[in-house]
């Protein structure tokens, strides 16, 4: 095999508590994470004179050592030796700086088409203990599916499969600065309302779409929203158009909203492109590995 094909899937947070600032100036977290079918396409191809490069669909993305692929396939190469390189094509669909994840999971496709390139013979642990050398979010986009994650985002344990239902994932055309997101956040950290992240694995448990909703939280959105106010009135579009629950992803921008139905959701996807507030919009589904 000299090329090998993958799918980079993006995740939300159906629910993201920030417990504790630990003393190296990370956040301890508690998010619920979910894998949707929303994806960027990789093509890695075996090359013979040991380079490792990369071209993207987006030109203002870095194409060196700054870009996770390139980390990730350096990191592999390195630690086995191996003489050959790879040149990596990234077709980028994921709204980038967006709370999805995109360069995260980036990072741990890589890894696997490596892996498997080259035969080097990595079980999925591996793959996800040399993920978090990557970043604390690439272990789980090696997992995928529904997990709780702790710690800074790299202790994972898996949950049963989210309820299957339509979600409509709506960026727009802001940038949130992930840094100042949690600055903000330190700043005010006693006064802000935590999420019952307990309460939401009870919810996934019972396969109760309506009270998962009512319960779902992002810590984060009491800092983002006051700065990005568009992010409440997407949510809100959202649920004027029959959403049963929507939230901002991560630290921000993007609003995701679950559906009962395709139809509706389509629906609410037209208006939400007719208000002109959304840079980028896709009406998906979840993802699930089990
Ligand atoms: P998270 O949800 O983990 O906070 P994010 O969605 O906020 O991630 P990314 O889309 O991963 O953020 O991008 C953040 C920055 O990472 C970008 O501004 C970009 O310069 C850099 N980056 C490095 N590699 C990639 C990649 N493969 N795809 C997108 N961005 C990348």
């Amino acid at each position: 095999m000299d090329s090998i094909d993958v799918k980079a899937l993006a995740k939300i947070n159906i629910g993201l508590d920030v417990t504790g600032i630990r003393e190296d100036g990370y956040h301890e977290v508690r998010m619920i994470m979910q894998t949707v079918n929303l994806f960027d396409k990789l093509t890695v191809k075996k090359v013979k004179d040991g380079t490792v490069s990369m071209s993207t669909n987006l030109k203002f993305l870095p194409v060196d050592d700054d870009n996770l692929c390139i980390k990730a396939a350096k990191l592999l190469i390195n630690e086995f030796g191996i003489k050959e390189g790879v040149e990596i094509s990234l077709e980028k669909h994921i709204p980038v700086a967006a709370g999805m994840a995109g360069g995260s999971t980036d990072g741990a496709a890589i890894l696997f088409a490596v892996n498997n390139l080259f035969n080097l013979g990595l079980s999925k642990k591996d793959l996800m203990d040399r993920g978090v050398k990557l970043g604390a979010d690439v272990p789980y986009c090696i997992m995928r599916g529904t997990a709780l994650a702790e710690g800074i985002g790299e202790i994972l344990s898996p949950l049963p499969p989210m309820i299957k239902c339509p979600v409509l994932i709506a960026k727009p055309g802001i940038s949130v600065s992930t840094k100042q997101v949690y600055q903000s956040l330190d700043a005010r950290f006693d006064s802000v309302k935590h999420p019952d992240i307990d309460q939401l694995i009870s919810d996934i448990k019972a396969q109760d779409l309506k009270a998962l909703c009512s319960h779902m939280g992002n810590v984060l959105e009491e800092v983002t929203i006051p700065m990005h106010p568009i992010i409440s009135d997407i949510k809100q579009n959202m649920m004027d158009h029959g959403a049963v629950g929507s939230m901002m992803s991560g630290s921000g921008p993007t609003v995701f909203g679950f559906f009962e139905d395709n139809k509706t959701a389509k629906a609410a996807k037209e208006a939400l492109t007719e208000s002109g507030m959304v840079k980028q919009l896709y009406l998906t589904t979840l993802f699930n590995n089990r």
